[in-house]
């Protein structure tokens, strides 16, 4: 289990990880009321980088909005974010790769179930960067939870308190022996696994769920999109049903905290003979290195 490296910004300064804590009767605390993203910052050679920070300051933004968080986005500019987050990893000053979690909580006590005009704290910890499944070869599970609805809780904020949601379906593909889950939403498409986008290749073309899929917008996601068009692949962002997954020439998934991992049995159906494909593999290394120096596309902040 990953513990938080010891320096934390926590409401408006850097403190000790044992003393960043909210009160009990937050509405963070009472209803998982908070949003947050987590993101990757490297070390190379004693410089630091975060990759595409101001995609996740954005989705931060756009998570707030949706759940009505309303005292963040103004006291928060991209700015402000990125020299944050610069001073709290130079406080730790970590020598690998670590993922770096931000969070918007809504932390006054006992306001009842309402959300605008309410306070907020921002925390951000540093924690190091251990992938959530494995990279060579994952057995996904479908899971007996249907993924929560745009017009339940939105998949396109990451609301903490839907994740829920995210652990009663990892917990069940756990339990079964598998590595992870494929959520379905209501009517039997496919949308993610708890923590992490999905794609899958068919004769050449590059699939994946939608945005109206009820998923989250993964930030990888996107880069793989890109990265995928720029190496001249068909790609299809439509629905998917659960049987292409069955008889895909290759499946992958992608995330902050997942990389880009290959998919080699589903619902105990093989996927290629439980190899990993070519194009998860020629994916893997571009992601690989746009994360590290990607100097084309603007997608790297120097911290
Ligand atoms: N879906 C869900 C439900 C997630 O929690 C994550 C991890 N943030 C992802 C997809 C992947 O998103 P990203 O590429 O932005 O890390």
């Amino acid at each position: 289990m990953a513990t938080p490296h010891d320096k934390v910004f926590f409401g408006d300064r850097i403190i000790d990880a044992q003393d960043a804590t909210l009160g009990v009767a937050t509405s963070a605390v009472l209803y998982g009321l908070s949003v947050y993203t987590v993101f990757p910052v490297q070390t190379t050679d004693g410089a630091r980088t975060a990759f595409r920070l101001r995609d996740h300051h954005q989705r931060l933004l756009e998570s707030c909005k949706i759940i009505g968080i309303d005292t963040f986005g103004p006291a928060w500019p991209f700015e402000r974010f990125v020299e944050v987050v610069r001073q709290v990893v130079a406080a730790n000053d970590p020598q690998h790769e670590v993922y770096v979690r931000a969070t918007v909580h809504v932390d006054e006590s006992i306001p009842g179930t309402r959300v605008r005009g309410l306070s907020t704290t921002v925390s951000i910890f540093l924690y190091d960067a251990v992938p959530i499944v494995p990279q060579d070869g994952m057995r996904l599970k479908t899971s007996v939870w249907r993924r929560i609805p745009d017009n339940a809780i939105p998949s396109r904020a990451k609301v903490n308190g839907a994740y829920v949601n995210s652990v009663l379906a990892k917990q069940d593909a756990i339990d079964s022996g598998f590595d992870d889950c494929i959520f379905l939403d209501i009517n039997g498409h496919v949308c993610e696994l708890s923590a992490a986008n999905i794609f899958l290749v068919r004769g050449g073309t590059l699939i994946t769920p939608d945005v109206t899929s009820d998923i989250l917008d993964g930030i990888n996601r996107r880069t793989i999109l890109t990265l995928a068009r720029e190496e001249g692949l068909e790609v299809q962002e439509r629905t998917v049903d659960l049987t292409e997954l069955y008889i895909a020439d290759e499946v992958f998934v992608c995330g902050t905290s997942a990389g880009v991992a290959p998919v080699h049995e589903i619902d105990g159906r093989a996927v290629a003979e439980r190899a990993t494909g070519p194009v998860t593999l020629m994916l893997r290394k571009r992601h690989l290195a746009a994360l590290t120096g990607d100097e084309v596309h603007g997608w790297v902040t120097t911290l």
